[in-house]
């Protein structure tokens, strides 16, 4: 589950954690966060809601990011200790860079992060928003092929991953997380044609008796080797993401070819799409 803006209203963060909580139970227990994601705010509200919902470490998986800004030793410790404070964990699941700039030297990041690894503060360490040529220069860094995931945009809407990203990142065993998985509800610019009002996405979504966001949800699940983080801030929203692992193992070939045919995969290299 992703929690970019989750965290920043008070009036909200009871109804939040709720959902989150409710996500867990449901077995959606990986909750991807960010230092930048309120200030910190959204990873304040994952260790009030382990703390008040009674949730065990156990049963979550926590990936946070650093900005590039603070990505380089010895900043990176200080910014990790502050992110495991506000988690209220004594340790990170996976902690990512959260982009690329020209601030962040890649071999000092990656040494930051295995001495992370090392001091039991976090137990993987991976990147966002990296394309194919940032992950061969981060390859030949020392150390930089333990890599453990690359969170990168991809919907049905932005398929350009599938030319040679995603093929890279699995043939050299490194994670692939989806995020904005549901084009953020529909809205994101790049979406053609319109989620919205698009035919094909419409018939789907009343043949199988679900929302287009599941479809959406589906088929970014549907090879079973991307992990998606889509970001829901109610209960409703959170069961309906939660089927769509079953609801991707439903829907026939025939419709993933309808579907294929509206948003086409790739023929050619394309930039990688960031928000
Ligand atoms: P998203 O998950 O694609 O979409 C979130 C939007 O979809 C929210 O408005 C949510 O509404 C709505 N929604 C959720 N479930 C729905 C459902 N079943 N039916 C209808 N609408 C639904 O977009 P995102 O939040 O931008 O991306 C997901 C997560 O990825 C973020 O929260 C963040 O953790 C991560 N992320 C990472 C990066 C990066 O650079 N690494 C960049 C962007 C995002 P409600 O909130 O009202 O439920």
């Amino acid at each position: 589950m992703g929690t970019c803006y989750l965290g920043e209203r008070a009036d909200m963060r009871a109804a939040e954690k709720d959902a989150l909580a409710r996500g867990v139970a449901l077995g959606m227990g990986l909750l991807d966060t960010a230092e930048m994601y309120g200030d910190g705010a959204a990873e304040l509200l994952i260790g009030d809601m382990l703390r008040s919902r009674s949730l065990r470490r156990a049963d979550v998986t926590i990936v946070t990011k650093v900005c590039p800004c603070n990505a380089s030793p010895p900043t990176l410790y200080k910014s990790c200790d502050a992110s495991l404070a506000r988690l209220g964990a004594e340790c990170i699941d996976l902690y990512l860079l959260h982009w690329r700039d020209g601030s962040v030297a890649l071999p000092e990041m990656v040494g930051g992060m295995e001495e992370l690894v090392s001091r039991g503060k976090i137990r993987r360490w991976g990147v966002s928003n990296f394309d194919v040529a940032d992950m061969e220069e981060l390859f030949r860094a020392p150390h930089g092929d333990r890599c453990a995931a690359n969170q990168i945009l991809y919907h049905l809407g932005s398929r350009g991953a599938e030319f040679d990203l995603l093929p890279w990142l699995a043939k050299h065993g490194v994670a692939a997380m989806a995020y904005c998985p549901l084009a953020q509800g529909g809205q994101m610019r790049r979406t053609t044609p319109d989620f919205l009002t698009e035919p094909t996405l419409r018939n789907l979504a009343g043949k199988y008796n679900v929302s287009i966001f599941q479809i959406l949800l589906a088929f970014v699940l549907r090879s079973g080797n991307i992990c998606a983080i889509p970001k829901a801030a109610s209960i409703r929203h959170i069961e309906e993401n939660a089927s769509a692992p079953t609801l991707a193992a439903a829907i026939s070939s025939e419709d993933w070819a309808a579907l294929e045919a509206a948003y086409p995969p790739p023929s050619h290299k394309m930039h990688l799409d960031m928000d």
